[in-house]
């Protein structure tokens, strides 16, 4: 049983009690622009706060509340794929469309793709679903939950 961040509850509707117009206030434009250069590679938090410029804190307190994507291993440490979250800050200006069950986040086409021939590869305390883009054949990978 393959479970993927989406199946994890989180709030993704915005429904967080926050005042409308508040949510693009998250990330400033410039830590954005700096995710779009992550790499598809797992980041620590300490890692992305010191890749985009911003607090630890804040992913703690504000980002991860919000849904941003990340994935906890065994260890409960957690783990934040670059290309996916730069989707999803990307998302914060324009309606929300969180990857979808078998979708990963293609670096080639800038969008979300749909995986074929995944398969399970191990990365240290984590899983990670590898495959194909189905529109242009680069390889994606996708953060599935440690079991
Ligand atoms: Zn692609």
């Amino acid at each position: 049983m393959i479970s993927v961040y989406a199946n994890i509850p989180q709030k993704r509707d915005g429904s967080l009690g926050m005042a409308a117009g508040a949510r693009h206030k998250l990330m400033s434009r410039e830590a954005k622009l700096r995710a779009n250069g992550l790499l598809d590679m797992l980041y620590k938090p300490s890692e992305i706060a010191r890749e985009l410029g911003i607090e630890k804190r804040h992913i703690y307190g504000r980002l991860i509340p919000s849904g941003m994507p990340h994935n906890k291993d065994r260890n409960g440490s957690i783990w934040i794929h670059g290309p996916e979250l730069a989707a999803w800050l990307r998302t914060l200006t324009k309606k929300r469309v969180p990857l979808a069950d078998g979708e990963a986040y293609c670096m080639r086409c800038r969008k979300p793709s749909r995986i074929v021939d995944s398969k399970r590869v191990r990365h240290g305390a984590l899983m990670l679903l590898r495959g194909k883009c189905n529109k242009c054949g680069a390889t994606v990978n996708r953060g599935v939950k440690a079991r």
